[in-house]
Parts: C-alpha cells; sequence; structure tokens
C-alpha cells in the first residue's frame, strides 16, 4: 500500500469555511518524489483551497498533509519550505528583479555572495541575465512571471506549487511558459503541484492529473490513460471533446455493457462507471473515433452503427467537423483528417455513423455535472 516513491499525501483531506459546507469533501492522493502532478477542474472545485492548505495558509479542517514522511498539519507556513508562483505574480514593486531574487536566500540567512551566485544563475535559468536591475513595472507580463518563477525556485525547494500561474498571459506566452516550466522542472528536479482549469495546459504539462469536481477527485491517472479511459461522464465531458448519448443501459458479462438508444437501436460500450442491470446511462464517444459511411459504403462487422441526420460542417483546416443530429435532437460531433476521405454531405442527407466499441464507455449519468452533484 505504501509507495516508497511517495513525497506528498493528502489523508482524507476536508475543508469548509463556514462550518456547513464542505468545499473539499474528501481529498486522498498521493504525489511521487519529482513527479509534476496537476489538480485539474472548474472554477470554484476546491483547487486553490487544496494548495493553500498544503502551503499552510488554510487551516485543515480535518484529514492530514504528510510531506516526506511527516505530517505537517500542524507547521507554519514558512517551515514547510515551499515554492510558490501564483496568478497575479505577487513581485515586490519597490525592489528590482535581482533583489525580489535574493529576496527567500536572505530571509534564509544565506550568505552575500553566494546569493549574489545564486541570482546570477536563476537570472540565466529564465533568460533574463540582462534585466537584473529592472524593477518589475518595467517588465512585460511574461517577463514579471518568469521572475516569479526563478523566485519560486531560487531556494530550491523540494517542493514547487503553482496555482494558475499562466492565466493572464496571451496564447503564445503560455505555450512557450508552458515549456519553460516543464524544463525547469525536469531540470531541478524538484515535486510539483500544478493547478490550471485549462485541460490542454494539464495534458502537455503533467505526469498525472488529478481531475477534481466538488472537492472529490473523480480521476487520478496520466494523462493517455485520462483522455483513452476516462472513469466517469465528468473525466469524459472535462476532457477533450466527446459525444454524450443518452440511453438505457444492461451491464453485460465481463467488461462491455449494452445500450439501447431511444429508437430501439442497440450499442455496444466498454463498462465505464455503470454497473447496473438495467437503468438510464450515457455513451461517450469521442469525435475523431466515430467514421461516416458514405455512398453505400458498408460499416466493419461488430462496428456500432447509428443513424443520424447531417446538420453542417465547420472547415477547421487540418481537419473537418460535421455536426449532426440523432432523431431526438442529441448533437453528435465527428471530425475527421481533412483528407480523401473527408465525404461531401449535403443539410439534412441521412447518413450511418460508425465506430469500434471499445472506443465508447457506458456511465452513469449521475457523474456527469449537467445531471446535478449534491453531497
Ligand atoms: P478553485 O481554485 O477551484 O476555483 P477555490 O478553492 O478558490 O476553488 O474555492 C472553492 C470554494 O470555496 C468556492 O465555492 C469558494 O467560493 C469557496 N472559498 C474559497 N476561499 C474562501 C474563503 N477564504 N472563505 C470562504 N469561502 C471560500
Ligand atoms: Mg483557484
Amino acid at each position: 500500500m505504501t509507495d516508497p516513491d511517495v513525497f506528498l499525501s493528502f489523508r482524507n483531506v476536508k475543508k469548509t469555511y463556514d462550518r456547513r459546507t464542505l468545499v473539499v469533501r474528501d481529498f486522498t492522493l498521493d504525489v511521487r518524489r519529482g513527479e509534476f502532478v496537476t489538480l485539474l477542474g472548474p472554477s470554484g472545485s476546491g483547487k486553490t483551497t487544496v494548495l493553500m492548505m498544503l502551503a499552510g495558509f488554510e487551516h485543515v479542517s480535518s484529514g492530514d498533509i504528510i510531506i516526506d514522511g511527516a505530517s505537517v498539519t500542524r507547521t507554519a507556513p514558512y517551515e514547510r519550505n515551499i515554492g510558490m508562483v501564483f496568478q497575479n505574480y505577487a513581485l515586490f514593486p519597490h525592489m528590482t528583479v535581482a533583489e525580489n531574487l535574493a529576496y527567500p536566500l536572505r530571509v534564509r540567512k544565506m550568505p552575500r555572495n553566494e546569493i549574489n551566485d545564486r541570482v546570477a544563475q536563476y537570472l540565466r535559468l529564465v533568460e533574463l541575465e540582462d534585466f537584473g536591475n529592472r524593477h518589475p513595472g518595467q517588465l512585460s507580463g511574461g517577463q514579471r512571471q518568469r521572475v516569479a518563477l526563478a523566485r519560486a525556485l531560487i531556494f530550491e525547494p523540494a517542493l514547487v506549487l503553482m496555482d494558475e500561474p499562466l492565466s493572464a498571459l496571451d496564447k503564445k506566452l503560455r505555450e512557450q511558459m508552458q515549456f519553460e516550466i516543464t524544463r525547469l522542472h525536469r531540470k531541478l528536479g524538484c515535486t510539483m503541484v500544478y493547478v490550471t482549469h485549462d485541460q490542454a495546459e494539464a495534458l502537455t504539462m503533467s505526469d498525472r492529473i488529478a481531475v477534481f469536481n466538488h472537492g472529490v477527485v473523480q480521476q487520478y491517472a496520466p494523462p493517455d490513460e485520462l483522455y483513452e479511459q476516462p472513469a466517469n461522464a465528468f473525466v469524459a465531458g472535462f476532457i477533450g471533446e466527446n459525444n454524450l448519448i443518452k440511453g438505457t443501459g444492461a451491464a453485460g458479462s465481463g467488461t462491455s455493457a449494452s445500450v439501447t438508444l431511444h429508437d430501439g437501436t442497440v450499442l455496444t460500450a466498454a463498462q465505464g462507471d455503470f454497473r447496473e442491470p438495467s437503468g438510464p446511462c450515457l455513451l461517450s464517444v469521442r469525435p475523431e473515433k466515430l467514421r461516416i459511411a458514405v455512398d453505400g459504403s458498408a460499416p466493419e462487422s461488430g462496428a456500432n452503427v447509428l443513424r443520424a441526420g447531417f446538420v453542417t460542417q465547420h472547415y477547421v483546416g487540418d481537419f473537418i467537423r460535421y455536426y449532426f443530429e440523432l432523431a431526438d435532437g442529441t448533437r453528435i460531433i465527428v471530425k475527421t483528417m481533412n483528407d480523401d476521405r473527408a465525404p461531401a454531405l449535403t443539410e439534412g442527407q441521412s447518413t450511418l455513423l460508425y465506430w469500434s466499441p471499445e472506443h465508447c464507455f457506458a456511465f452513469h449519468p449521475q457523474s456527469h455535472p449537467a445531471q446535478g452533484d449534491t453531497p
């Protein structure tokens, strides 16, 4: 049960601000030494609250947080020796860049000549060697964020926390900084807990992602596993694009389920979290897994086949996004590479869509946020 590589553990952590509602309901998570773990969830799901408890700025209502084998639940923030970067940089505006970087070293009573060397080294590391004498107000947003990054890392903490550090930057700069952060993380070998509501950012940067909703971890897995094998309808809907089709499920033998749609069409799915003998369920399938059968071309045998009416298509350049509708109005999206397989369809055309059963999942409707989620 205990993994010797585990560096950080949350054990049944709960948090209430008002003694009535739990914003973190029951948070249990292990992070390995040197791992880059992201907490991904919608706004208000409790991500910042978890980081604040880890940093020591908020009390844990119950449960325990363990860093490197020792409980820190009663340890003051400065004794936890954690590096932190927040959304709004929080640099000292009256200090130069070099003074900002020196600050965490001065409070740790590092000798002055060592401080100067270390500051020069970290200015180089974030490619700001010519900016040491500037004040934060004289820097661009991206440069300020690199200073904030260097200041969080300069005292070489074993654990670094980042709370949506890139959300104020434009797309291009954000992608560049994603690359910088993962590069520095690998180079320095610290353990990273990163928070974002941006699923693309989480997928590109993380070793593992904890998908978080209403203070509960929905799934904790590497990026490809989250995408290919979502645990429930919430994860399937939150990570990437997804078609969700309502049906009535019958848990089949072993790992497959058969799902009957309103019009009687029967489809086969891998069992997600659907375990009932029968009942309402959601069938989930990614747009790029669907194929369009045109001109009487037959779907391969064993495939799921669905009849749908073509609505419209959007040209995206490298691929084409087709919109279909089922008889009950359910919208189905199909993504096809823009090559000679991309069919030309006319509005209202009745079309067969097909896909392999292994690419779709039967889920409980309850785990989808649109269906409500009560404690
Ligand atoms: P996230 O970072 O995922 O957006 P937060 O942790 O900031 O979520 O917030 C989770 C919930 O806790 C929200 O409903 C928020 O309003 C509430 N909350 C956050 N901080 C406080 C606070 N200091 N006092 C009272 N409620 C708070
Ligand atoms: Mg937050």
